[in-house]
């Protein structure tokens, strides 16, 4: 399989390369040149499969060249077997015909896991075959860093450092970052806020000569591993609903657009997708372009489900690509613009052709309480704040009652118990894995708001807590 740029001009690479690349050269992000496409019967064939075995025949094509059957097989037994629920990806039913798809029964609580688990697996294996080590910087509010560092933390050939804003991540998410021990793992809390974070790792990207020649890679959502190991679970809750010979619609709780251009692509690939709803909180740029062709930035509302709080959606980039037939030069057009008047629209016909698929919702704190109190009331489910918007979006949004609605539940109720007990609901307990989370060591460096200051602790750090 080869990948090409949504921008044009970069070279095409295959998957191993893409793994280890961020941003293409152009700028731009890596897509598969051809998607690959599966026929009803054998979509079919594929129902009652365990998990990983499902798993493996959708992302087959995806790794082709790069991985070998077997190793990709052992890779996937092993990512999954970790997930705390049997089912990995368990449907729950809230109504008639609608369901939510359980995604938080990985080692950290939300969906990032399905990605991440398989990303730092993926990053070891090609690593090893290479002989090479690599530098992975992130920048986390939440949800991110936590699932990175699990993903990696057994990874021989990678160093991790995870950066987010001192003082300003509930004591949860900080937890599940900060006591994952090991001598490749490099917790940062910085001086200042989750935007001062962001533009460190970018800095760093852009000049690595602290570095020394380590190669830099990054783990937010534009890693094309990560979108690849999202869409298996729409084929997964599809077959459990009767699918492929009956359509199912989703609801996806989105901020970065990864997920649900995940569902996109599963819909490309032969899956029966009549509709996918984008929900979003009050950071809205993704609705305000569904419903009215008006991608303009806004500033950022910080709001009860944090891990949607976004500004811009870098993944809306690779859809952008596909309304304009594949035309890179007309995307980085496109973007150009938006960069420097921070306001995008398209062409009448483009935007029509994305609604017959998309329809978008955007809710703000005090319908997301009322909804986990909603379903709460109806069904004893406590819903967290994100899988709640998904489900107002359904509810709202829906085209028609005959057909499945699964709602992506993103992430579980105990890591944002503030929206759950605003919304006059008890948190749940933590699971049995994190019982112990308050009494656990953690270790963390806090440092200055100052790039030359993290740089040289990375450079002191990469190489197992030794220096580059
Ligand atoms: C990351 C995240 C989202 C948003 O997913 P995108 O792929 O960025 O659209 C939604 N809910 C939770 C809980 C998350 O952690």
């Amino acid at each position: 399989m080869r990948y090409i740029s949504t921008r044009g001009k970069a070279p095409a690479l295959n998957f191993e390369d893409v793994l280890l690349a961020g941003l293409a050269s152009d700028g731009g992000l890596y897509v598969p040149e051809n998607l690959p496409r599966f026929s009803v019967e054998e979509i079919a064939s594929w129902a009652g499969l365990p998990y990983h075995e499902l798993a493996f025949r959708v992302m087959r094509p995806f790794v082709a060249g790069s991985i070998s059957d077997a190793d990709f097989k052992a890779i996937l037994k092993d990512t999954y077997a970790g997930f705390a629920h049997s089912a990995v990806a368990p449907l729950k039913q809230l109504d008639a015909n609608e369901w939510v798809l359980e995604l938080f029964h990985g080692p950290t609580l939300a969906f990032k896991d399905f990605a991440l688990q398989l990303l730092g697996r993926l990053l070891d294996h090609v690593l090893q075959k290479r002989g090479e080590r690599v530098v992975i910087m992130g920048a986390t509010s939440g949800d991110t860093g936590s699932a990175a560092i699990e993903g990696c933390k057994a990874c021989d050939n990678v160093d991790i450092f995870i950066m987010h804003p001192h003082n300003r991540v509930s004591a949860v998410q900080r937890r599940q970052m900060t006591t994952i021990l090991g001598d490749n793992i490099h917790n940062i809390a910085i001086e200042g806020n989750f935007d001062d974070c962001q533009e460190m790792v970018k800095a760093s990207f852009a000049d690595q000569g602290f570095l020394k020649g380590t190669r830099l890679v990054a783990v937010n959502s534009i890693n094309w591993a990560r979108i690849m190991a999202q869409i298996v679970y729409y084929f997964h809750a599809a077959l459990q609903l009767g699918g492929p010979a009956r359509s199912i619609a989703f609801s996806v709780p989105t901020g970065n657009f990864g997920d649900i251009f995940a569902g996109y692509l599963a819909r490309n690939m032969g899956l029966p997708i009549s509709q996918l709803i984008v929900a979003t909180n009050r950071n809205d740029i993704l609705h305000r372009f569904m419903s009215g062709n008006r991608y303009d930035k806004d500033t950022l509302h910080p709001s009860l489900s944090p891990s949607m709080d976004i500004m811009v959606s870098s993944n809306f980039e690779r859809l952008l690509f596909d309304l304009h037939g594949r035309n890179g030069l007309a995307v980085a057009e496109l973007l150009d613009g938006f960069k420097a008047s921070g306001k995008l629209s398209v062409e009448e016909d483009r935007w029509t052709e994305a609604r017959k698929l998309f329809d978008s919702l955007a809710v703000d704190d005090e319908a997301t309480c009322a909804t986990i109190a909603e379903v709460y009331k109806a069904t004893g489910e406590v819903l967290d704040p994100h899988t709640a918007i998904g489900v107002r979006a359904a509810r709202d949004c829906r085209r028609h009652l005959a057909t499945p609605m699964v709602i992506l539940g993103t992430a579980h109720p105990v890591k944002f118990p503030e929206a759950v007990e605003k919304a006059g609901v008890t948190a749940p307990q933590l699971p049995a894995h994190l019982a112990d989370l308050h009494e656990r060591e953690e270790r963390c460096t806090v440092l200055a708001n100052d790039l030359k200051v993290v740089q040289q602790f990375v450079s002191a750090q990469g190489n197992r807590g030794k220096p580059l």
